[in-house]
């Protein structure tokens, strides 16, 4: 009898744990473990992995020959050596477009840690060093195929999650960005909802092209930084990726987080909320780490977050995130 008891905690345990471990929010590596190694380079997303980050983000631009790059930004200059190697090649505003480079030409450059053109300084002090060891940029293919590599050999299932950015730049430029990349991840395997990827874009008539008029059936998510009208945005995506202030609005005169009416909107039109970023080398004023997490996980209720220190975001779900 005593076994039997026994048993059945154990059992009723195991499947609490279970339960527990399947509500858990998504750990989410922003550009890899940038918090560690320079943003969206391979070595970014292996550590990112090893940290056991549930999904790995790729930012996604075109380059002139429509190859699918695995960067933050449509510029090259703040995070590659490309103003020294290609002096003559910028447009007219000064700036060095990934769009004006082949792919071939790209792979000359070495990436770094994010600087300010203006100073050549580092964006985030702490951060790795400036111009050290030998860093490359690389395709959205190779990103998957080094994910898929690793949950091959790791037998785990870390997703992805990559981003389209600035599709309607990239179209006045004569570039269809959004077929490419869903083409490229169908290649891959990832063309149904319960795929292990989230396709997120800031640009709303985009997403809502991308679902209605490509037919993609893959987990949208709509990034937000200013208001919006969420029942509109329910019709389309799966979920919402704002940014922290747009939860967290500031602090009272007690200290306490002042938390907006967003989260409980989009829950009530079901939609899942991924906030973006999280920092230690870059808090809300007047906020902790700790604080930040406990306040977005616990009383928001958040369903999972976009983290530059993957290893940080991860220990805090396992072990301080109350279930749901
Ligand atoms: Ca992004």
């Amino acid at each position: 009898m005593k076994k039997l008891v026994a048993m059945t905690i154990c059992m009723l345990i195991g499947g609490c744990m279970a339960l527990f471990a399947d509500n858990l929010p998504i750990n989410i590596a922003h550009r890899g473990a940038c918090g560690y190694l320079p943003e969206h380079t391979l070595p970014a997303k292996a550590l990112a992995y090893g940290m056991e980050a549930d999904f790995i983000e790729q930012d996604v631009v075109l380059t002139k020959d429509d190859r699918a790059l695995v960067i933050h930004d449509i510029h090259l200059d703040t995070v590659t050596d490309v103003a020294k190697k290609f002096p003559g090649r910028a447009r007219e505003d000064g700036r060095f477009y990934a769009l004006d480079f082949t792919l071939a030409e790209i792979r000359t450059l070495k990436a770094c840690e994010r600087f300010d053109i203006a100073s050549g300084s580092a964006v985030f002090a702490g951060r790795f060093p400036l111009w050290k060891s030998d860093f490359r940029l690389h395709t959205l293919e190779e990103e998957i195929e080094l994910i898929q590599g690793l949950n091959k050999s790791t037998g785990r299932n870390v997703g992805i999650y990559p981003e389209i950015k600035d599709p309607a730049w990239h179209r006045e430029q004569g570039h269809d960005i959004s077929p490419l990349v869903i083409g490229i991840l169908a290649d891959y395997g990832y063309t149904r909802a319960e795929d292990n990827v989230y396709l997120q874009c800031f640009d709303f008539a985009e997403l809502k092209r991308i679902k209605n008029e490509l037919k993609c059936e893959l987990k949208l998510i709509q990034l937000t930084e200013e208001d919006f009208d969420v029942a509109e945005v329910a019709a389309y995506a799966t979920g919402i990726g704002p940014w922290i202030k747009q939860l967290i609005t500031g602090i009272d005169k007690d200290g306490r987080p002042v938390i907006s009416d967003l989260a409980a909107k989009a829950k009530a039109h079901g939609l899942k909320i991924h906030p973006y970023t999280f920092r230690v080398d870059g808090l809300p004023a007047g906020i902790s780490a700790e604080q930040l997490l406990a306040t977005l996980f616990n009383q928001i209720g958040v369903d999972g977050i976009f983290s530059d220190f993957p290893d940080v975001s991860r220990d805090f779900i396992r072990t301080r995130v109350k279930q749901k």
